[in-house]
């Protein structure tokens, strides 16, 4: 039985006193302890959020790590960096990060192993764009991004690695993949890691669907069976988020 993980990705919204606010009013809200609840912030709110989330369940992601330990790497963040601040959970491959800052497969493949290297706990994106799933190549491409990303990976490492399938298309979007759609390619990302391990990685490892999930919608997609979270950006941001934490309420 895999435990459901919810993680909001806040990506670059949230000043540190913005945060430290959000954290207050998503409190009382996020209170499952059957679900796995991450909070991924900016780098510079790191710091002041795990400081405020200790005693409670959430635990603190980051939203990128740079694949090499330390030196003369403007701007970037290592995974020694993450760990002595507190974080557990790092997002890599973002769609937003392959599109804007022209990251690769490859170079995710490189953070990807860092991250387990160190021990931080890795959320990997995948997902197609519109015109690909138009080109009906979404399952190509995205066993592709996978068997790239894993490349190097031991099994019992995989076991503990999360994959986002976030299709471009519904990112921030509005537009949700229907419950149905997003079970048909989680089934194949897990499908996909069967045939690079073993059916018992497979049947171990979370995958998360991420793509304007929201209080209306999560309790849908959630119940699928090859469903094990979300990645919630807009939405966690909000009271809403509480929502999606207690989706069985
Ligand atoms: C995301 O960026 O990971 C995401 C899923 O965003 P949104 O929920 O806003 O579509």
């Amino acid at each position: 039985m895999r435990k459901k993980i919810i993680a909001g990705n806040w990506k670059m919204n949230e000043t540190p006193s913005e945060a430290l606010k959000l954290v207050e009013t998503l409190k009382p809200l996020v209170n499952n302890p059957d679900v796995d609840v991450v909070y991924c912030v900016p780098a510079i709110d790191i710091v002041p959020v795990v400081n405020a989330v200790k005693g409670t369940n959430v635990h603190v992601g980051a939203e990128n790590l740079y694949f090499e330990d330390k030196g003369a790497y403007t701007g970037e963040v290592s995974a020694d960096m993450l760990l002595d601040a507190g974080v557990e959970y790092v997002i890599m491959g973002h769609s937003e990060r392959r599109g804007y800052f022209h990251e690769t497969d490859a170079d995710i493949n490189k953070k990807l192993k860092k991250a387990l290297e160190k021990g931080l706990k890795p959320i990997v994106c995948c997902g197609e764009s519109l015109e690909q799933r138009e080109q009906g190549i979404t399952e190509d491409w995205i066993r592709m991004q996978i068997k790239i990303a894993f490349s190097g990976v031991t099994a019992d490492q995989a076991k503990g690695v999360v994959i986002a399938y976030e299709p471009i298309w519904a990112i921030g979007t509005g537009k949700t993949a229907t419950s149905a759609q997003a079970e048909e390619v989680c089934k194949s990302i897990r499908e996909t890691i069967a045939e690079i391990y073993d059916q018992a990685t497979a049947d171990e490892i979370r995958i998360q669907y991420g793509g304007s999930m929201n209080a209306g919608n999560c309790k849908e997609l959630l119940a699928q069976p090859d469903i094990d979270g979300g990645l919630i950006g807009g939405a966690s941001l909000k009271p809403d988020f509480g929502k999606i934490v207690n989706y069985k309420d």
